[in-house]
């Protein structure tokens, strides 16, 4: 287990734990520091508040959210946010709220397949951050789907008959947003989605912008990847964040809270860092 494990979903957005089951089964792994990045959305961080100033595990105040750039969607994860910073908590509900217009838009294409549920079929908690990995878990559940992945598959990710664009803000814009907020800007799971792209040509154009960090430990980086980013990060002075980008146990089969993270090293680092900044 490691002692830090800085990427992990709740049922704020489309995790299948809630902030409190997180932190009990942090605690229960021994692990030392976490932090709850939902997708768009700091909601977990007022319940988790409270715990901020213990030290059993540590919480670090997190978020991850999704960006335009050049046509490509780009996560940043943001650490040690004021969650009270108005334009945050402003930006994050207008960014919601398209979430839900979208969800419905998703849902009518469904329907135009013969798949027909409802939004209320939804079992979330209010002001969720939604997202597709709720429609999916309910397309397993109702039959139409065989596995999370075979729903994405067949419907929902993108070129599939019920795609549907999400409004996402453009990276200068997210990344200002988290500097103002007091937040450290990280780039999360560089092998993910930036196939194609350079990734030293993306850290060197969103540093000039306000980028702080690297996610180096993903559960979805072969260990080539993990030293070629941990070597950007070095070479351009960046903090190395990682994390299990756990969601649910359904989603993720293997990945678990704390298998991906943060030695003690590297935590120390970052939280030094940020008193630092
Ligand atoms: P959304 O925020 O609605 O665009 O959904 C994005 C989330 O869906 C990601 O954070 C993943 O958790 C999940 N996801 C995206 N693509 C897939 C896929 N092919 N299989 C399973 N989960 C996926
Ligand atoms: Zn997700
Ligand atoms: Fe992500
Ligand atoms: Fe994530």
């Amino acid at each position: 287990m490691l002692y830090a494990d800085l990427h992990i979903h709740s049922t704020f957005s489309d995790g299948e734990l809630t902030p409190s089951e997180i932190l009990n089964t942090a605690m229960l792994k021994g692990i030392k520091c976490i932090s709850i990045t939902d997708h768009d959305t700091i909601m977990s961080q007022y319940q988790l508040e409270p715990y901020f100033c213990e030290s059993n595990p540590i919480i670090i105040p997190g978020l991850e959210i999704s960006t335009e750039y050049c046509d490509c969607e780009i996560h940043f994860l943001a650490y040690f946010i004021d969650i009270y910073n108005q334009p945050l908590v402003e930006t994050l509900s207008r960014i919601r709220e398209a979430r839900v217009g979208r969800f419905k838009d998703i849902i009518k294409e469904l329907y135009k397949l013969d798949i027909h549920i409802l939004p209320d079929d939804i079992d979330k908690q209010e002001d969720v951050s939604i997202g597709r990995p709720h429609i999916a878990r309910l397309l397993v559940q109702k039959g139409y789907a065989c596995s999370i992945k075979e729903a994405f598959h067949q419907f929902l990710a993108k070129g599939k008959p019920a795609y549907v664009e999400r409004y996402k803000i453009n990276y200068k814009e997210a990344l200002k947003l988290i500097a103002e907020a007091g937040g450290v800007a990280v780039l999360a799971h560089p092998a993910e989605v930036y196939k194609g792209l350079s990734t030293e040509k993306l850290i060197k154009e969103f540093k000039v912008y306000g980028l702080r960090g690297v996610e180096v430990f993903h559960p979805s980086h072969s260990n080539m990847e993990i030293s070629k980013f941990y070597n950007l990060a070095k070479k351009y002075d960046l903090v190395i964040t990682g994390g299990s980008d756990f969601h649910s146990s359904i989603d993720n089969g293997t990945v678990s809270i704390g298998l991906t993270g943060l030695n003690e090293t590297l935590t120390d680092k970052l939280l030094r860092r940020n008193r630092n900044k």
